[in-house]
């Protein structure tokens, strides 16, 4: 219910930040530079170019401030919504951000080069070429995040991603210097020179973030590698301490203005602060927390994150993990298994399934692996076999049960969606459907 809020508070400041540029429509005869006032059109695509153009700044405004992390935990934990909210107005808002120049180019009868030829004959035409750059960039960052993120690798396409600070602030420039309705209204300037401020401050906020001065610091206490390819870590806080609920994830870094990355929290220790953390070591970054040594330190940002809240409860759930997917469920069978609590645990191999021995004890014959790319004869609680409709049924007691239940699933996106499709085959309500996906 909380974050329903939080989610009101944020679109609720979205509309209010964009929406009353759209009265700037009222007064269409008195902002215009020329004299033929009985042309509708002309002053129609003038002023939506101008209106576009500054709802399109404060849109971009938006999605800096969403993809600032410690920010958006101000208001909401809730990340991945933010994220999608980000999402959102990059791909389908900021298209305002293409009608601008357009409009522009039609009001002026240029053709498509007027958008990119650099002019620097005046300084009206440089504040202008100004605005090409920031429009050429836009287009860069576009083009990758909105129509071929899922073709780019994650690196290349985060690093182009960081074009957005030098856009913006081209974009702020451009505005001020020569927006019309800037240079009218006294109050509009003041906001963009606050907006632009701001700006300033909040990207000099990113850079000592990235350098990891403000956040808490952590350091490795135990360390083991329950199989091939897992690190399980427990850290202990070294001064400020975060503290997390079953479900909920940080960002880890390791050294200074170095990469940040998302990690569930799989147990908290609320006496100690002590956080411990299920890593699968097989990408770049991961790699590195095999190297991870005892007393090494780190920095994490968070907790983030809602997943698994409705499972805080004695109500029926069924848990669905995929490989290190189990992270997150860890805390909430600790905390909150009762007999009406199910566990499907699915891995490629035997040796790859973690705290065996322990779901076995805590939850019986209710926590059952499956093992999909070994051939073995099944035990109680090992299956060799993929999670598919009928064997879920069985497990929940059929049919009839099927809605009694709440069900959380976490793994790689695949796994998602096809455990998604085998619950609708069970005619499980979307409702009672939560996820949480390693990737985004
Ligand atoms: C909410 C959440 C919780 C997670 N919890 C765990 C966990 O408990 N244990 C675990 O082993 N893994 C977890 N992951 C996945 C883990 O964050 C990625 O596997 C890791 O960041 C990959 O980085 P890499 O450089 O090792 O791998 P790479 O091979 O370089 O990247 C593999 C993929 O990981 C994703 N990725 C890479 N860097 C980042 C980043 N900085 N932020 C977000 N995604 C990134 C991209 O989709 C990329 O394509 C979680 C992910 C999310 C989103």
């Amino acid at each position: 219910m909380q974050n329903r809020f939080d989610r009101k508070i944020i679109i609720g400041l979205i509309l209010a930040t964009t929406l009353p540029f759209l009265l700037l429509f009222i007064n269409l005869s008195e902002v215009l530079p020329i004299t033929n006032s009985g042309d509708f059109w002309a002053k129609f695509v003038f002023i939506t170019a101008n209106v576009s153009g500054l709802i399109g700044t404060i849109l971009l405004v938006w999605s800096f401030l969403l993809g600032i992390r410690s920010l958006v935990l101000l208001i909401t934990p809730d990340l991945i919504w933010v994220l999608k909210v980000h999402k959102w107005i990059g791909k389908y808002g900021l298209l305002l951000v293409f009608v601008h120049p357009i409009l522009e180019m039609i009001y002026y009868l240029e053709g498509i080069d007027w958008l990119f030829v650099p002019n620097l004959s005046t300084e009206t035409q440089v504040y202008i070429t100004v605005g090409r750059f920031a429009f050429i960039l836009f287009l860069v960052i576009y083009l990758t995040s909105a129509v071929l993120r899922s073709r780019l690798k994650y690196r290349p396409w985060l690093y182009i991603h960081y074009l957005s600070y030098p856009m913006l602030f081209l974009t702020f420039l451009h505005a001020n210097s020569i927006g019309t309705y800037l240079n009218k209204y006294l109050g509009l300037k003041t906001l963009w020179f606050a907006l632009l401020f701001l700006f300033q401050i909040l990207v000099i906020y990113r850079i000592v973030e990235w350098a990891g001065w403000l956040k808490p610091k952590y350091k490795v206490i135990s360390k083991s590698k329950p199989t091939e390819n897992i690190v399980i870590l427990v850290f202990q806080p070294a001064g400020r301490s975060i503290k997390a609920i079953p479900g909920q994830f940080i960002f880890m870094q390791i050294k200074h203005f170095g990469e940040s990355h998302p990690f569930s929290v799989m147990e908290f220790d609320e006496n100690t602060g002590q956080i411990t953390i299920g890593i699968k070591t097989t990408g770049i970054f991961t790699k590195k927390m095999e190297y991870l040594d005892i007393g090494s330190r780190v920095m994490f940002s968070g907790p983030f994150g809602i997943f698994t809240r409705e499972a805080h409860n004695d109500k029926p759930k069924v848990l669905i993990a995929g490989g290190i997917g189990i992270t997150p469920f860890v805390d909430v069978i600790n905390k909150f298994c009762n007999d009406q609590t199910i566990l499907l645990y699915s891995n490629k191999l035997s040796s790859q399934i973690l705290f065996h021995d322990k779901f076995k004890t805590l939850m019986g014959l209710n926590y059952t692996a499956f093992v999909t790319q070994e051939e073995g004869v099944n035990k109680s609680n090992i299956v060799y076999h993929r999670i598919d409709k009928d064997i879920l049924l069985r497990l929940i007691g059929g049919q009839k049960l099927a809605n009694n239940y709440q069900y959380f699933l976490c793994g790689s996106p695949d796994f998602i969606t096809s455990m998604v499709d085998i619950l609708k085959s069970n005619k499980v309500n979307t409702s009672q459907i939560y996820t949480e996906k390693f990737s985004y």
